[in-house]
């Protein structure tokens, strides 16, 4: 497993979980989109060892489809903190609202970092209640974030 993943490393080559009923052309094609990070937290594949998924943003029980339109590159940590949820609450204000849909909506208009870079923080509604539902700040990765801003390697520029 360590030496697939360090191949992963090498040749960029990506490897996802297993799914039966995504196509390996399209996952490659949905990493690729997303510049191989997560859409919702911006974790890089490259920088972790899980194996990181692809995201229906409309699950299959609602209808969604396995088209590129309603995938997404996924953390295994978002992903399965998302699981068939569409909406979350806003911590602020109490509304209940869908959640971030990468494929709508630009993180930017969304989320910003906290000066430190350790914190992803709602700058909407969309925004607060994505980061809550996805548990984006999970002490974890806040931590590892701040590692990376040590080394230069966060945060993503605006346009990954
Ligand atoms: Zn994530």
């Amino acid at each position: 497993m360590t030496a697939l993943r360090c191949g992963a490393l090498v040749t960029g080559i990506v490897t996802m979980a297993p799914s039966a009923y995504i196509p390996r052309h399209l996952r490659q094609l949905v990493a690729e989109r997303a510049t191989f990070r997560c859409e919702y937290c911006k974790l890089q594949q490259e920088l972790c060892p899980e194996t990181f998924e692809v995201d229906h943003i409309i699950p299959r029980a609602m209808g969604g489809q396995t088209a590129l339109d309603n995938l997404c590159y996924a953390c295994p940590v978002c992903n399965n903190a998302k699981r068939s949820h569409i909406t979350g609450q806003d911590p602020q204000t109490g509304r209940r609202v869908r959640l971030f849909n990468p494929r709508q909506q630009r993180w930017y208009r969304h989320f910003r970092w906290s000066d430190d870079c350790g914190y992803a923080l709602g700058k909407t509604v969309v925004g607060r209640a994505t980061v809550e539902a996805l548990a984006m700040n999970r002490p974890r990765i806040v931590h590892i974030r701040l590692l990376w801003a040590a080394m230069g390697l966060h945060p993503p520029s605006e346009g990954s």
